[in-house]
C-alpha cells in the first residue's frame, strides 16, 4: 500500500427505519449485535493483518445508526483497529448519530473511545416535517442534542440537514438554516430530498398521498443555504458540504479526492491498491461468510478470493479509463476542482486532451470553467451536478 488509509466501518441497525432511506440498515434485528460487533473486529484484525498495518489518517462510524449500539460495543471496535492499524496522530474519528442518543454518559464515553468527531442526522427543524420524514426526534431535542455533546467537549460537530422535502416551504427551510447556522457547528452537509425507488416515501409519492417535491422551489433552497451559509462565514467546499475555515471532513475528502478507503461490514465499499469491491449486503449472511473467511492466511486474503468465498459480492480490477472518469466525477465536487497537474501526474495524460469534447460542450453551456489550471464547476454547475458527472464515466 502506497498510501496512508480512510477506515468505513458500517453499522446497519437503526431504532426504526425512515420512509426515505434506501441505506443497507435493518430495524427488529438488535438480537444480532453481540456477533455482528465480533465478526466486524475479526475483520478489522484481518484486514490489519493482511495489509501490514497501514497507516489510518481518518476513521467513520456510518450506518445505519453507529450511535443505536453500546458505547461498549464502539469501545471495543476502536481498541481494534488501533490494534490492527496505526491511526496516525490527530486521526479524524467520526461518529455519525441520531441525537435522541446523544446523552452526557455516551458522550464521554465516545470520547474516551477516541471519537473526536460527531455527525449528527437533524434533518429539519420543523415538528410536521420531522414528523413525515418519520424521525424520532423533535427539533428542540436536535438542538437539545447539538448543545449537550458541545458542553460535553466535541469542539468538532457536523449536522446534517435536508431541503426538498414534500410540502417544504422556503420559509420554513429559511428559518432552520437560520436557527442551525445560530449554533455554529464545525460542519453542515445539506442534501437534497432524493425519493429512491422502492421507500415507503417514493410510494406515497406516487400514489398521491403525499405531494411531489417542487424541483425549481429544491434549487431556490439550494442558492439560499449557499447564500445564508456564506454570510455567516461559511465555506462551500463540496456541492452538498460547507465548513467553518479548516474544518471539512477529512474523511470524505479522501473519497472525493480519490485516495485509498476501506469499508468493513456489509455493504460497505472499497478501493483498494487498484481494486473496487463490496461486502455482501446480508447483516447475517455476512456474519457467517467472516466466520468461513477467517481461517484464510494473510497471503489468500484478498478481494479475489474473498469473492469466491462470498463475503464480497463484487470485486473488479478497476483499468484507467474508469479511474480517470471516477477522478473527475469526484474531483468536480469540490469547490477546489481538478487539478490538471493532479490528473496529468496520475495519468500521464491532461484533462483537456482526455475530454476535450465533453469539456468543451459543458463549458459552451456554461456548466465548467478553468481557473488557475482546474477545472470546475460554475454556479449554474452546481446545481446540474449530475448532469455533468454522467458525461465522464462510461
Ligand atoms: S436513521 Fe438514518 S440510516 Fe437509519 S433509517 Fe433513518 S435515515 Fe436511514
Amino acid at each position: 500500500m502506497s498510501d496512508t488509509l480512510a477506515l468505513y466501518i458500517h453499522i446497519p441497525f437503526c431504532e426504526t427505519r425512515c420512509p426515505y432511506c434506501d441505506f443497507n440498515t435493518y430495524a427488529g434485528i438488535e438480537d444480532l449485535i453481540p456477533q455482528y460487533v465480533d465478526a466486524l473486529a475479526e475483520e478489522l484484525r484481518l484486514w490489519g493483518e493482511a495489509l501490514a498495518q497501514p497507516d489510518v489518517a481518518t476513521v467513520f462510524f456510518g450506518g445505519g445508526t453507529p450511535s443505536y449500539l453500546h458505547p461498549k460495543h464502539i469501545q471495543h471496535l476502536m481498541e481494534t483497529a488501533r490494534a490492527s492499524f496505526l491511526l496516525m496522530p490527530g486521526a479524524e474519528v467520526t461518529l455519525e448519530s441520531n441525537p435522541g442518543d446523544i446523552t452526557p454518559d455516551r458522550v464521554q464515553s465516545w470520547r474516551s473511545a477516541g471519537i473526536n468527531r460527531v455527525s449528527t442526522g437533524v434533518q429539519s427543524l420543523d415538528d410536521a416535517l420531522l414528523q413525515l420524514l418519520g424521525r424520532r426526534h423533535t427539533a428542540a431535542e436536535a438542538v437539545q442534542a447539538y448543545r449537550c455533546a458541545r458542553a460535553e467537549g466535541f469542539d468538532n460537530i457536523n449536522l446534517d440537514l435536508m431541503f426538498g422535502l414534500p410540502g417544504q416551504t422556503l420559509a420554513q427551510w429559511q428559518d432552520t438554516l437560520s436557527r442551525v447556522l445560530e449554533l455554529r457547528p464545525e460542519h453542515l452537509s445539506m442534501y437534497c430530498l432524493t425519493l429512491e425507488e422502492g421507500t415507503p416515501l417514493w410510494a406515497w409519492v406516487r400514489s398521491g398521498k403525499v405531494q411531489e417535491p417542487d424541483g425549481d422551489l429544491a434549487a431556490d433552497m439550494y442558492l439560499l443555504a449557499q447564500e445564508m451559509a456564506a454570510s455567516a462565514g461559511y465555506q462551500h467546499y463540496e456541492i452538498s458540504n460547507w465548513a467553518l475555515p479548516g474544518r471539512e471532513a477529512r474523511h470524505n475528502l479522501a473519497y472525493w479526492r480519490s485516495r485509498q478507503y476501506l469499508g468493513v461490514g456489509p455493504g460497505a465499499h472499497s478501493y483498494l491498491d487498484g481494486w473496487r469491491f463490496a461486502v455482501v449486503k446480508s447483516p447475517r449472511a455476512y456474519i457467517r461468510r467472516i466466520a468461513a473467511c477467517a481461517n484464510l492466511s494473510c497471503g489468500e486474503w484478498m478481494p479475489e478470493t474473498l469473492r469466491k468465498r462470498g463475503l464480497l459480492e463484487s470485486a473488479d480490477a478497476v483499468n484507467a479509463q474508469t479511474l480517470m472518469g471516477e477522478h473527475m466525477m469526484m474531483g468536480l465536487r469540490l469547490a477546489e476542482g481538478v487539478s490538471d497537474a493532479a490528473f496529468r501526474a496520475r495519468f500521464g495524460v491532461g484533462q483537456a486532451e482526455q475530454y476535450s469534447l465533453q469539456i468543451r460542450e459543458l463549458s459552451e453551456i456554461g456548466l465548467l470553467q478553468w481557473e488557475d489550471g482546474c477545472l470546475k464547476l460554475t454556479s449554474q454547475g452546481k446545481l446540474l451536478g449530475n448532469e455533468v458527472f454522467q458525461r465522464f464515466v462510461a
